[in-house]
């Protein structure tokens, strides 16, 4: 049975949803440095919120997972089940030089990453750690990313 109005509040939700992204933000054993610069885009000076971009506290209501660190053994299983809780379609950005190569934690037995080893990647911010502008850029390709995979067939789903 057809609900009266339900192709227009989908419409609605689908609008809204194009034009904001909630993220998720991981620290896979960063040492912190990246995210403090994440958290300096929600402030004041750069409000990120203004527009549409919230960092939320549960995986399964986020579009954008922000990965953080070098993925240490200990973090790694945490990493999986979070991505896995993202539903489709789905963003990860690499914060920062460590989860892109490991950084300085290269070669140490506690690392498993790079973060492409673990989950799929779909934007790199460089730097250690980059500045607030280059994580809102990195975010912006995200959202790019993010309606090109709901213009999918599939939802981006791999
Ligand atoms: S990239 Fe640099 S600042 Fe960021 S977590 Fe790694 S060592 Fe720390």
């Amino acid at each position: 049975m057809s609900v009266p109005g339900k192709g227009i509040l989908f419409s609605l939700v689908e609008r809204a949803r194009r034009r904001s992204a909630w993220l998720f933000h991981f620290n896979a054993g960063a040492c912190n440095g990246c995210d403090i610069e994440l958290i300096t885009c929600l402030t004041p000076r750069y409000d990120v919120e203004q527009l549409g971009i919230k960092l939320e506290g549960s995986p399964r209501q986020a579009d954008v997972l922000c990965v953080s660190g070098p993925v240490t053994r200990a973090t790694r299983e945490a990493l999986e089940t979070i991505y896995g809780q993202i539903p489709f379609p789905k963003v990860v950005v690499a914060i920062g030089s460590c989860p892109a190569t490991c950084n300085v934690f290269a070669g140490s037995p506690m690392i498993e990453g790079p973060l492409d080893r673990i989950i799929p990647v779909d934007v790199y911010v460089p730097g250690c750690p980059p500045r607030p502008h280059q994580i809102i850029e990195g975010i912006a390709e995200a959202i790019e990313r993010l309606a090109a995979y709901r213009a999918t067939p599939a939802g981006g789903e791999r």
